[in-house]
């Protein structure tokens, strides 16, 4: 545990999260009481320096002073050195003084622990964010790449990525008027069995055998009210997550895809998304359904290809499987297929993410996206300290190097990323593509440039208002029953928002 003890919170979250990229998962306290338990604790200490006069008679303004110190706690080695710092800032400019006491912070952390982290003192989810405005300001990369360096020490490898991801996110943005449109987002929160490292809204579907009706008949409401709201607005892109939504058996997929189909005019639609995830979820019949409906990209995710993995993290299917269902989805004619794996899964080594990038490029799907894990609070992972906490999780630059390398051999970039808070080794999540077989709702969604309305358990809707340049989000609820039971609430928290946007 770290204890954090500040004098002043303005900066907690900030602190908080550089911590948790330098330990991840590890937990937080804020009261003196716990620092016997903590193995660190940060204490940090805002004072005021009064202003001075100089010789000419000039005022030096107030200043603002944030030290930082570390030293071990109750539960740390007292014989470690106590490392402390102060940076003086204009606090009225939040951002600024933000970024200042966190390069100073990183700097105690990286004397501390011996090392740097690839972003630097970036913490969001949302990197190529940085870059992408700046270019949007006129800046050229020769500015982003010294405002990165310098602002968040952020490394060379990771600045180079940034740029390469938001030139083609603007290049592909330009060929859509994502502004003026709006993208829809279906939960389907039910899956064979729940992986060890999961966080999502997912449920087994064992337990609604018989009973998804009900869940349908709630969600067919919510995505009528949608296309009654968002009546002329084009539907720009559709993705059918969750969960798998192949979890479902397969007249309820069409059920489901002929309501989409009724309620909402798919002529300006480009791409249809289903996740189709989990190999053990998929059967002949359900691919015909998405095939007979249109569906342009399906997900079919190894994950590993390592059984011995899959066995461990909860994934009742093999790696056959995945093989198998591919070369079926392949055969009915998918000619956009995304693979999403993991890094870092507990227990691989760089040979196991090697003998799984061997065997993907063996398949060659349209695109891939590599995750880094984050343990999430949710996950058994975490939960269930007792059961898995001695695994062995591992992470590094060259694991993410490799997987890099063989996307690039497989004719696949970099289009999209995004981080997560608590990832194994604080790397990224990078989706690769095969040119014209990216998926703009990816890109949408990571870079928060339309409105995406979240239809089922445990989605969000987020919506732009683009003249203010804000977001406002609405969530559902995550249990199934309560969404069931309490649609009508979740229907009006998107009308507050929609009803905003659409200017009434
Ligand atoms: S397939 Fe995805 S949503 Fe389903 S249990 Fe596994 S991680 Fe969760």
């Amino acid at each position: 545990m770290i204890a954090i003890l500040l004098n002043d919170n303005s900066f907690e979250q900030d602190i908080r999260e550089l911590l948790m990229a330098y330990y991840p998962g590890e937990g937080f306290s804020h009261s003196e009481e716990d620092s016997s338990q903590a193995f660190l604790v940060v204490r940090g200490e805002r004072s005021e320096n009064p202003g001075t006069e100089n010789e000419t008679g000039t005022e030096r303004p107030t200043e603002n002073l944030f030290r930082i110190t570390l030293m071990p706690g109750g539960a740390g080695d007292a014989r470690e050195e106590e490392l402390s710092d102060a940076v003086s800032a204009d606090f009225s400019c939040r951002t600024e003084a933000k970024n200042a006491v966190k390069r100073m912070l990183y700097g105690l952390l990286r004397r501390r622990t011996g090392r740097e982290l690839p972003w630097g003192t970036l913490t969001g989810i949302r990197p190529t964010k940085i870059a992408m405005t700046k270019f949007s300001e006129g800046w050229n990369e020769e500015q982003i790449r010294r405002y990165m360096k310098e602002t968040y020490y952020t490394s060379d490898g990771k600045i180079e990525l940034s740029l390469d991801v938001a030139g083609r996110e603007r290049s592909l943005l330009s060929t859509i008027d994502y502004q003026n449109g709006y993208s829809l987002y279906v939960g389907i929160p039910f899956c064979p069995t729940t992986c060890l490292y999961c966080s999502f809204t997912s449920f087994p579907i064992g337990k609604w055998e018989g009973r998804t009706g009900l869940y349908l008949e709630a969600l067919f409401r919510e995505m009528e009210y949608t296309a009654n709201r968002m009546k002329g607005r084009q539907l720009s892109t559709v993705y059918f997550g969750g969960g798998t939504p192949t979890s479902l058996s397969p007249s309820d997929l069409d059920l489901l895809l002929c309501r989409l189909e009724n309620l909402f005019p798919l002529n300006h639609t480009r791409e249809i998304t289903v996740e189709a995830g989990r190999p053990d979820s998929i059967t002949k019949e359900k691919l015909a359904v998405l095939r007979r409906h249109g569906i342009t990209r399906i997900s079919i995710n190894p994950q590993t290809m390592k059984q011995e993995t899959l066995d461990l993290i909860g994934r009742r299917h093999t790696v056959e499987q995945v093989r198998e269902t591919y070369r079926m989805a392949r055969e009915m004619g998918f000619d956009n297929i995304n693979m999403d794996l993991i890094v870092g899964l507990p227990e691989e080594t760089i040979d196991d993410v090697r003998c799984t990038m061997e065997a993907v490029r063996e398949l060659m799907p349209d695109s891939l996206t590599v995750h880094s894990l984050a343990i999430k609070r949710a996950a058994r992972l975490n939960t269930q300290k007792e059961l898995y906490g001695g695994l062995h999780i591992v992470n590094t630059q060259d694991m993410i190097d490799l997987t890099a390398r063989f996307a690039r051999e497989m004719g696949l970039s970099p289009y999209y990323l995004y981080r997560q808070k608590n990832m194994a080794g604080n790397f990224e999540n990078v989706g690769y593509a095969a040119p014209g077989k990216e998926c703009l709702y990816n890109i949408l969604i990571m870079e928060e440039q339309q409105t995406i309305v979240g239809c089922g358990a445990g989605t969000t809707t987020k919506v732009l208002f683009p003249e203010q340049n804000r977001i406002e989000r609405a969530e559902n609820v995550k249990e199934v029953e309560q969404y069931i039971s309490r649609t009508d609430e979740m229907i009006g928290r998107k009308e507050r928002l929609l009803s905003a946007l659409c200017g009434e």
